[in-house]
């Protein structure tokens, strides 16, 4: 089922993708949290190689963090599968991850200097070859973390300047409204993270084509691809709902 799933969507992200003038189409993260390796397998067996994992607030604290669960499901995933780390991550953890996970190829969610500096270091001290991607969360107040809009230029600028070529910018991430289909806030969200994503360029002088968009989830991925995303975070509609239960 999973497979099928994906399919519809790797179809939907590529028709999505040719209506908005790509020349390729959007890259599709399949997020697996909460999900078991045997689901995100079907879709590495698929063809599918970019998965992403994260730390969700709404866990109960009983549970497993989820940077954990990346660090176990790592291992067991064969080794060219590509993850992007889409959660909140303490700047504590970094090293860990960094070292547990070598086939890491994104980090979306930088908020912070301290978190891009130990990423950094932590890249070093694990002797990392490929410069680890990363994008700053510009979600602002839509969520718990990341930076507000016009603070994005100045954390753009320090990964650029100072933690290369450990780490390389990618772009700009933003996580939506908790009901993400309709409103036309998410609309004017959308917007907002591209013209982010003009200044930072005009202020770092970089093009437009260099720096990601990522924005989009199962309720909004087309609509976010029309809207000029190239990055895509697909969960439930791909795994199924999750189910965080309760811990007894
Ligand atoms: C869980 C999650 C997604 C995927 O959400 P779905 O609605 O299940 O597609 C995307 N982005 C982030 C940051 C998430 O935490």
């Amino acid at each position: 089922m999973t497979a099928k799933h994906l399919a519809e969507v790797v179809q939907k992200v590529a028709a999505a993708s040719a209506r908005a003038g790509r020349s390729a189409p959007a890259r599709l993260v399949a997020v697996g949290k909460t999900k078991p390796v045997e689901q995100l397998r079907e879709c590495y067996d698929a063809g599918h190689r970019v998965f992403g994992e994260n730390y969700a607030q709404e866990r109960s604290i009983h549970w497993s963090p989820y940077d954990r669960e990346l660090t176990e499901k790592s291992p067991a995933m064969p080794p060219d599968t590509r993850w992007h780390f889409i959660g909140h991550l303490q700047s504590n953890k970094a090293k860990t991850l960094v070292k547990a996970v070598p086939g890491l190829a994104m980090i979306e969610t930088v908020d912070s200097v301290k978190l891009a500096n130990r990423l950094a270091d932590a890249c070093v001290e694990a002797g990392r070859v490929e410069p680890l991607g990363v994008m700053v969360n510009t979600s602002g107040e839509a969520s718990k973390h990341g930076v507000e809009p016009n603070a994005a230029t100045a954390l753009a600028s320090h990964i650029v300047n100072e933690c290369a070529p450990a780490l390389a910018f990618r772009g700009l991430m933003t996580i939506g409204m908790p009901d993400y289909t309709s409103r036309p806030e998410n609309f004017e969200l959308l917007a907002k993270a591209r013209s982010t994503r003009d200044d930072v360029c005009d202020a770092l002088g970089l093009d437009a084509t260099e720096v990601e968009l990522s924005m989009g989830m199962s309720g909004d991925y087309e609509s976010a691809i029309s809207m000029g995303s190239d990055n895509v975070r697909v969960g439930s509609t791909i795994f199924g709902a999750r189910d965080y239960g309760e811990k007894k």
